[in-house]
């Protein structure tokens, strides 16, 4: 059942609207458990459209062993999945920065408003991002210090292979996720694969998850595979490496794989001088989690993320 969240006017007699499926289950008891899973609040990341099809398929074709309602956003910024703006476009604005929103606010922070009134209330949400274009991320749910003891639990159900628990500083209180653990109601940002691409296997990964979650609320009823046992970065300490010039960055380790300190993850030429100007090592031993995909490189761009002393 497609259902409109929230609609605001445009210029030229258009409307703008966020749209949700609810999937019921056969029988809706008054005690049946919401799940959300929200996506596409970047315009530019579009690892999560895959699972929204594919998750809404599963569900409608086992229909049968859904035992609580699931509701599937797949677009909270269309303008800018439509117009491949990773904010949105009329505001030159980045959604994941306005929420909880304002009822009488911009049309920006009026639709931030409607969509976390839709969503107080579920008993998990799951927010999907996809990194951005610059970076390739292995599949990980990214939960802050805060709420840690209450989420852990429910993000390793998700069968990704790292948990980042984020110290309580670096936390952005103007995201979907903050909010709406700060109202109450859980929710787990997954971070996946690379903007403005679709890395299958890991939809398939997280949607393995998503069920294994499903059937810890009792949502769902089917089988599931057990989820994976993922790192945990509390178990190591977050390394970063950085360019310190500009040029062109091609990589060298495999992007995942478990690096020894010292061993090489790639190189920054310049093309014209048709020099090697840098090459880039691995600070200690650990996982290669984040990796850089977008070659043009400045001082400061940040190339690789390693999570030190994971086994
Ligand atoms: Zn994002």
């Amino acid at each position: 059942m497609v259902m409109t969240v929230a609609s605001v006017a445009l210029p030229v007699h258009e409307k703008l609207f966020i749209q949700k499926n609810r999937i019921l289950p056969p029988v809706l008891s008054e005690s049946a458990k919401r799940v959300c899973i929200v996506t596409g609040t970047h315009g530019d990341e579009l690892e999560g459209q895959y699972v929204c099809f594919e998750l809404g398929r599963r569900l409608q074709n086992e229909h049968e062993h859904l035992n609580g309602i699931v509701d599937i956003y797949p677009a909270l910024n269309p303008l800018g999945i439509d117009s491949i703006s990773r904010g949105i476009p009329m505001f030159d604005l980045d959604m994941n920065r306005i929420f909880p929103g304002s009822e009488d606010g911009t049309s920006a922070e009026f639709l931030a408003h409607s969509i976390m009134q839709d969503l107080v209330g579920a008993d998990m949400c799951i927010d999907i991002h996809a990194s951005n274009i610059f970076l390739r991320e292995i599949p990980q749910v990214r939960v802050n210090e805060t709420s840690a003891e209450k989420l852990l639990p429910y993000a390793k159900l998700l069968n990704t292979d790292f948990v980042w628990v984020h110290e309580a500083e670096t936390v952005l209180e103007s995201t979907l996720a903050y909010s709406l653990n700060a109202a109450g109601t859980p929710a787990l940002v997954v971070e996946m694969g690379t903007g403005m691409r679709i890395t299958k296997a890991y939809g398939d990964q997280l949607l393995d998850g998503i069920f294994a979650l499903l059937a810890k609320l009792d949502v769902w009823k089917g089988n599931v595979c057990p989820p994976k046992e993922p790192v945990i970065s509390t178990d190591g300490e977050v390394m970063q490496v950085s360019s310190d010039c500009c040029g062109i960055f091609t990589p060298c380790a495999r992007h995942t794989a478990h690096v020894q300190k010292g061993e090489q993850i790639g190189t920054i030429f310049d093309p014209l001088a048709g020099e090697i100007v840098a090459e880039l090592s691995s600070p200690c031993d650990g996982l290669l989690f984040t990796l850089r995909d977008y070659p043009v490189v400045y001082d400061g761009s940040l190339i690789a993320r390693i999570l030190g002393g994971a086994v």
